[in-house]
């Protein structure tokens, strides 16, 4: 399990720091994964974010949910 601070990925202004290249990849993969998991009016069915990794994009999505510790999580994609 990795543990991430999002806030490491923010400047001194709050706005996302990494401008580019995998930085950037990551940090809008994350910040997605926040947004899925913490709107729980959206519809079950609603696909998740796309996965970091996988250069193709089909089905390469992940589920997020949060835990009983109120953290955020997220499961291996679905093409691994
Ligand atoms: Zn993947």
């Amino acid at each position: 399990m990795y543990v991430i601070d999002l806030t490491h990925c923010l400047d001194e202004k709050g706005m996302i720091a990494p401008q580019k290249g995998p930085a950037r990849k990551m940090t809008h993969f994350l910040t997605a994964v926040v947004a899925q998991a913490s709107d729980l009016d959206r519809p079950s069915e609603t696909p998740g974010p796309f996965c970091f990794k996988c250069r193709k994009r089909d089905e390469s999505v992940v589920d997020t949910a949060i835990d009983t510790q109120w953290r955020i999580v997220w499961c291996q994609c679905h093409r691994a």
